[in-house]
């Protein structure tokens, strides 16, 4: 069966990793895609041909999440190319860890700005259409670590916590016009930003794994579906850990 035949979605950050994972399962379901990137265009312009090949309409846009009229920009232009939008998936993020005692400002700054001012922006560019319809499902790729906090990650944990408190504003805000808000807290996930940490702390998440693994995009991909799909349509404002057990 597929969940979201026909509905248009956009994604933002989908060049590789937690994102294209989403891109690519929902174009399975029978999604009409649009991704964002900021610098990765080729890897991009390869999944926007992958994704055209699975039968749906999908469209690459850079974009800049961070910066407000950037986002606004995109989603004029998504509306123009796509005719509407039915889900937000604000996905993109980025990492500057440090110890505190060693965290420059400029990077507590840009980890803010990307993650969650990036929260705001694409989530005012889309309000306006999800109110119009009065519907719409919005989707805030969170981290367990902005639940439980992080040693090294005080800047990320912020901001990860930061889109809690937004998913939860504004699923009371916008509720009565059915539209949805929910974030996601994924765990440890396979991909290139995972794969900058140190060895011997990948051993130590994995061993605080319950079911033994990593996650795989696809483990969040499919928590995405459930939110983006009718399969969710009397939920709104939860946080679901895709952990592995982990947070337990
Ligand atoms: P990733 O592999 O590093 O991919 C990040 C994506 O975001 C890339 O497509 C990147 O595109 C894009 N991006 C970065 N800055 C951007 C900007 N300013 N504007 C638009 N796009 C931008 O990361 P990931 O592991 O897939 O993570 C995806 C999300 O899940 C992030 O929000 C992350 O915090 C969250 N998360 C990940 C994990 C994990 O274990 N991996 C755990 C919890 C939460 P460019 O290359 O073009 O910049």
């Amino acid at each position: 069966m597929k969940l979201l035949e026909g509905k248009n979605v956009i994604i933002t950050g989908a060049s590789r990793g937690i994102g294209m994972g989403i891109a690519e399962v929902f174009a399975e379901h029978g999604a009409n895609v649009a991704f964002t990137y900021s610098s990765s265009e080729a890897p991009a312009l390869q999944l926007e041909k992958k994704l055209i090949g699975k039968g749906v309409k999908a469209k690459t846009y850079k974009s800049n999440a961070a910066s407000f009229s950037e986002s606004e920009t995109l989603v004029a232009k998504v509306l123009e190319d796509f005719g509407g939008i039915d889900v937000l998936i604000n996905n993109a993020g980025i990492t500057k860890d440090n110890l505190l005692m060693r965290m420059a400002e400029e990077d507590f700054d840009k980890v803010m700005e990307i993650n969650l001012k990036s929260v705001f922006n694409m989530t005012k560019a889309v309000q306006r259409t999800f109110l119009k319809q009065r519907k719409g499902s919005i989707i805030n790729m969170s981290s367990i670590v902005g639940v439980k906090g992080n040693a090294g990650q005080a800047n990320y944990a912020a901001s990860k916590a930061g889109m809690i408190g937004f998913t939860k504003s504004v699923a009371l805000e916008l509720g009565s016009r059915n539209i949805r808000c929910n974030a996601i807290a994924p765990g440890f996930i396979e991909t290139e930003m995972t794969a900058k940490l140190d060895e011997k702390v990948v051993a130590e998440w994995r061993a605080a794994i319950p079911l033994k693994r990593g996650g795989l995009p696809e483990d969040i991909a499919n928590a995405c579906l459930f939110f983006a799909s009718d399969l969710s349509a009397y939920i709104t404002g939860q946080v679901l850990n895709v952990d592995g057990g982990m947070l337990t």
